[in-house]
């Protein structure tokens, strides 16, 4: 049993987290600012006597009373739509957040889970990506807000490491999708089901050639508990390796939704990467993790909940 800190709890990550480590007799404070986060996401947890959430910012100072085991930081915008509406409060989060997180583990003696992000490749140029790969990313470009925090965010975790002693943890995360996404998050994902649903358009954007790797959120917190279970001090790559095209998420979508939506093609955003899927020997060799819930199914289940939040 251990007393955890889990920042943006609130968030789509953030909250099945919350859930899991309850589950497994865990005792969470939840932080989160409710930029992105959504209280809805936990508020089946606020009767329960293990869980308490704290409104808080924590790209500003922040302390938690009494003992903490494990600090899991998640708390960041993570969604490109995010990326041009608060870039400042993404780098803040990534790099001040991160700090002020690695500073309360150091307080506190408490280990250190970063959630960083596949995004530390950029553009890739190396496929799939292992995690020696120091990624091709545009430092400047419109998506550099979150890229360029969580690279900051890992070095500081190392540094922290190497200067402190911390025991670390860093997972970057492969496009995760699931229930408690909002519906308007502005991902692939979470755009295709909500369109197709309403019968409006699948705006693909570009030709829909670019491809990315789906991983259903209950294998993503697995994998992250595996690793904040483990010994392992370096990142590890958390996903699934089965790599679509947005044409194919698209065809998987309106098949799933028995949907007679047409396709509407806008442009590709800009340093919208190419490919990406996760070379996982790593999280396989160390954690004993992989994935286990395929699209088709996982899908199904993205589906259910889109469609009951549409009909609140
Ligand atoms: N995308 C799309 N239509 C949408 C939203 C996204 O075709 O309505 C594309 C986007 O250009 C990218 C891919 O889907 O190539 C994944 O985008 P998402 O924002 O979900 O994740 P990320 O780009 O951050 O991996």
């Amino acid at each position: 049993m251990a007393r955890v800190v889990v920042t943006g709890g609130a968030g789509f990550l953030g909250s099945h987290l919350c859930d899991r480590l309850l589950e497994r007799g865990d005792e969470v404070v939840c932080l989160d600012n409710l930029v992105t986060g959504r209280t809805a996401n936990i508020e089946h947890l606020f009767a329960h006597p293990g869980f308490t959430f704290v409104e808080q910012d924590v790209s500003n100072f922040m302390w938690v009373p009494g003992p903490v085991d494990a600090i899991m930081h998640l708390a960041s915008p993570a969604s490109p739509i995010d990326f041009a509406r608060i870039p400042i409060q993404i780098l803040k989060v990534g790099s001040l957040g991160t700090h002020n997180c690695l500073g309360l583990a150091r307080a506190k003696g408490a280990k250190f889970h970063l959630n960083s992000t596949s995004e530390v490749y950029g553009d890739p140029l190396v496929h799939p990506q292992p995690e020696t790969y120091w990624g091709n990313v545009n430092p400047i470009g419109p998506r550099s807000m979150y890229d360029e925090a969580k690279r900051f965010g890992e070095a500081m975790t190392m540094a922290y490491h190497r200067a402190h002693d911390i025991d670390i943890r860093i997972v970057r995360t492969f496009n995760t999708y699931g229930p408690r996404m909002a519906p308007d998050d502005g991902r692939v994902v979470s755009n295709f089901i909500v369109q197709a649903l309403k019968g409006e358009a699948l705006t693909v954007y570009g030709d829909g050639s670019q491809s990315r790797s789906f991983c259903y959120v209950d294998d993503q917190i697995a994998g992250q508990l595996a690793l904040l279970d483990s010994d392992y001090q370096q990142p590890v790559n958390i996903g699934n390796p089965h790599e679509f095209t947005m044409l194919e998420l698209a065809e998987t979508v309106l098949a799933a939704t028995n949907s007679n939506s047409k396709l509407e093609f806008l442009p590709l955003p800009k340093d919208d990467p190419t490919q990406r899927k996760p070379d996982l020997t790593v999280a396989n060799r160390e954690l004993g993790w992989e994935p286990k819930i395929q699209l088709a199914e996982g899908i199904e289940k993205a589906i259910t909940y889109f469609a009951a939040e549409l009909g609140r």
